[in-house]
C-alpha cells in the first residue's frame, strides 16, 4: 500500500472540507491517510454529524479500514481499497448538508468501473454548504462537461433545523476527466430569483421576490415564490445567473428573527458582487471545482478558470489537493481587477 499522508486539519480555513477533499482524494488515488486537528478552526471542532457521515460513506463506498470514525473525534485513520459502484443509501440524521456528502463520494464513483446510484438524507438548503440547487444547476452542469453523467432528483427538501431532505444522484462514471478552460461567462441568456417557503407563510416566499426584484432592478416576470414539501419549516431565496458558459446560483437561507427583506438583500448583495465582475466562477464554485479538475490534471489533462479572489476556502484546498496529486496549480492575478486565473497541470 502507498504511504500514508498526514493532513493537518487546521491548516488554513480549518473546517470539514479538508477532512471532505482528503477522503474524496484518499479514494481516488488509493493512498491511506491519517488527520488530526479536525475542524481545529472551529468553535466546536471535531466531526460533526455530516463529517462523520461522510466519512462513513466514504468507508462504504471503498471498503476503508476507518479508526476514529466517532462523533466529536479530532483524528482518524483511512485505509481505501477498491471502489465499488453500487446502489447506496447514506442518512446523515440532523440537518447536516447532504449535498457536501455526495462531494465527498462523487469524484470516485464518476470514476468507478460501472454507474451508481447514491441517495441522501439530511438538510437540502443550507446556509453554509451548497444547496440542492447549486449542485444541480451550477457544479453538475461543469461536472458533466469533463465526462462523466451525473443526474439528481430532489425527493423532499430539508431545512435547518429538521432536515430529513433527500435526493438521488444517478453517476454514469467515466474513465478520465477531461478538464476545461473556464475564462469567459459568455452572454447572459437567463436570470431568475426564486423564494422557497416549506411550513411558513407564502407571504414571507412572494415578499422576498419582491425586494430581491427591486433592488436588482428586474422586472416581474424574473421572480418566482413557491411553497414546497418539507418535515420542518424552511425558506430559502435563490438567485440564478445562467451565462452561455456558466451558471451562478446565489443563495441567502431564512431563520427566525430574521426578516424576509433582509434575507432577500443578503442574497441580491452577493449577486450584485457577482454581477460587478466579470469573472465566469463565483467565490463557492470556485474552491469546488478545484478537486475534479485536480484530479483531471493528475491524469494528464487539467484546466483552468477566471474568479474572484481567492477565498480561505480555495486556498486550502489547493494544498490538500498537493498533498495528494502530482499536478501544477498557478495562480495569476488579472490585471487591475481583482480577478485571478487558476490553472491546474500535469506537474512537469
Ligand atoms: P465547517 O467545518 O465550517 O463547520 P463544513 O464542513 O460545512 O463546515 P466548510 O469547510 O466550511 O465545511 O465547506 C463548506 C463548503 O460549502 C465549501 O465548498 C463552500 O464553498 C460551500 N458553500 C458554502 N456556502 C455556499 C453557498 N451559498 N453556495 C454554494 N456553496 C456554498
Amino acid at each position: 500500500m502507498a504511504d500514508i499522508i498526514h493532513i493537518d486539519g487546521s491548516q488554513g480555513e480549518g473546517g470539514g472540507q479538508i477532512v471532505r477533499s482528503s477522503l474524496a482524494l484518499s479514494m481516488v488515488t488509493g493512498k491511506p491517510i491519517s488527520i488530526e486537528n479536525i475542524r481545529a478552526g472551529r468553535k466546536k471542532p471535531g466531526l460533526k454529524r455530516q463529517h462523520l457521515t461522510a466519512l462513513n460513506a466514504a468507508a462504504t463506498v471503498c471498503g476503508a479500514e476507518v479508526e476514529g470514525a466517532e462523533l466529536g473525534s479530532s483524528a482518524f485513520e483511512f485505509k481505501p481499497q477498491k471502489v465499488e459502484a453500487g446502489e447506496y443509501y447514506f442518512s446523515i440524521g440532523t440537518a447536516g448538508s447532504a449535498t457536501l456528502v455526495l462531494q465527498t463520494v462523487l469524484p470516485a464513483l464518476m470514476l468507478a468501473d460501472g454507474p451508481s446510484s447514491v441517495t441522501i438524507e439530511g438538510g437540502t438548503h443550507n446556509q453554509w454548504a451548497p444547496p440542492f440547487d447549486f449542485l444541480e444547476q451550477a457544479y453538475l452542469p461543469l461536472i458533466n462537461r469533463m465526462g462523466p453523467s451525473v443526474d439528481l432528483s430532489l425527493h423532499r427538501h430539508g431545512f435547518f433545523p429538521k432536515g430529513s431532505g433527500k435526493f438521488t444522484a444517478q453517476i454514469l462514471p467515466c474513465d478520465q476527466l477531461h478538464g476545461f478552460d473556464l475564462l469567459e461567462r459568455g452572454s447572459l441568456t437567463k436570470r431568475l430569483v426564486e423564494a422557497l417557503v416549506a411550513n411558513l407563510p407564502a407571504s414571507i416566499a412572494s415578499r422576498e421576490v419582491r425586494t430581491a426584484l427591486r433592488l436588482l432592478c428586474w422586472p416581474a416576470h424574473a421572480g418566482k415564490a413557491r411553497e414546497v414539501d418539507s418535515v420542518g419549516p424552511g425558506n430559502v431565496v435563490m438567485i440564478r445567473l445562467d451565462y452561455e458558459h456558466v451558471c451562478e446560483l446565489i443563495t441567502a437561507c431564512g431563520r427566525q428573527g430574521t426578516s424576509a427583506e433582509k434575507v432577500a438583500k443578503e442574497a441580491v448583495k452577493e449577486a450584485q458582487e457577482y454581477l460587478e465582475s466579470t469573472a465566469p466562477v463565483g467565490v463557492h464554485l470556485a474552491d469546488q471545482l478545484l478537486l475534479p479538475l485536480g484530479i483531471s490534471a493528475s491524469q494528464g489533462f487539467g484546466g483552468s478558470f477566471r474568479t474572484l479572489e481567492l477565498t480561505q476556502h480555495s486556498i486550502t484546498h489547493i494544498d490538500v489537493l498537493q498533498q495528494f496529486l502530482e499536478i501544477d496549480v498557478a495562480v495569476q492575478s488579472v490585471k487591475d481587477s481583482g480577478e485571478v486565473v487558476v490553472s491546474l497541470k500535469p506537474s512537469v
